[in-house]
């Protein structure tokens, strides 16, 4: 027996797109000669900042928050990159546009809402970002953001999005398509491009209005991290002058997406979920309560 016709086809039109997709990337890796190849490995020395790197080799809670601020609930930021590492990364998605304009090649935009910047993976930079999420953003998933997968992260989308003149101006309000996502600063001078963050929502409360506390806005600097979970809802202010490039990372696990669709109750991490958790419980605090006087009040007549 076939499945039924329309999962048929979706799974049938999923299979043809992987394997289109699997082509696209070989014809770019077979024929881009990159410039910088130490990057295309991992280097964590050359890569990181020592404050970092210790507390990743720590790896406690304690480790991470001393390197960490959590200027809002669920949003983290740290100084991550060292400043050459950001250099050389740049320059190599400066030589990849260059040669895409060389040789007239079509690209994929990183997603659906960035007309500009590049998919690392695509050419040449998967390894590398996946040992970046298995040994440097899990550890740290792992103790903030257990709740949704996040010591279960198992593949990313890793890809350079651009801000400025002739590039992106902004980035309208969205939730990612990740459990965890790395957000890190790559330069250069900018002004404005500040993101802002109202909450973080499951699938059902995903366009509810914004709790006062869950209001947080940051302004980016070249070097440093912000990481958080893919549903916090966020967006980016206009970068009004100067060139910004930031290096995303969304990193996802299958074992969470599969829980997820046996699950109704999501109030361990969206707010909205949480919210209307908490008015049940005052809502029978307040039943029992005049069920009790009630009671009393039927003893003492
Ligand atoms: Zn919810």
């Amino acid at each position: 027996m076939f499945p039924q016709g329309s999962c048929f086809y979706v799974a049938l039109l999923y299979l043809y797109q992987a394997q289109r997709h699997r082509e696209y990337r070989q014809k770019i890796i077979s024929n881009y000669q990159p410039l910088h190849r130490d990057i295309y490995s991992m280097h964590p020395s050359a890569f990181f900042v020592p404050t970092f790197l210790k507390a990743i080799n720590d790896n406690t809670e304690e480790s991470f928050r001393n390197i960490m601020s959590e200027p809002s609930p669920g949003v983290f930021t740290f100084e991550m990159f060292q400043p050459q590492f950001c250099k050389l990364l740049l320059s190599e998605v400066e030589h990849f546009e260059e040669w895409v304009n060389e040789v007239r090649f079509r690209i994929m935009r990183p997603n659906t809402m960035n007309k500009y910047g590049a998919v690392l993976d695509d050419f040449g930079l998967e390894t590398m970002l996946d040992k970046l999420m298995e040994g440097f953003v899990r550890p740290i998933s792992k103790v903030f953001f257990p709740e949704v997968g996040g010591s279960t992260l198992d593949s990313h989308h890793g890809f350079v999005v651009e801000y400025g003149k002739d590039r992106d101006v902004d980035l309208g309000f969205h939730v990612d398509d990740s459990e965890v996502t790395l957000n890190v600063c790559l330069g250069k001078q900018f002004s404005g491009g500040e993101l802002f963050f109202r909450g973080t929502r499951c699938d059902k409360h995903v366009n509810t209005g914004t709790h006062s506390e869950e209001i947080f806005d940051y302004s980016h600097a070249p070097g440093r991290a912000l990481l958080h979970r893919g549903r916090h809802r966020h967006g980016a202010r206009a970068t009004t002058s100067g060139h910004r490039i930031n290096l995303l990372l969304w990193c996802r696990s299958s074992l969470f997406r599969e829980m997820k669709k046996y699950q109704k109750d999501f109030s361990s991490w969206c707010g909205e979920c949480l919210h209307e958790k908490k008015e049940r419980q005052q809502q029978s605090v307040v039943a029992t309560r005049s069920e009790l006087l009630r009671r009393e009040g039927e003893s003492t007549a």
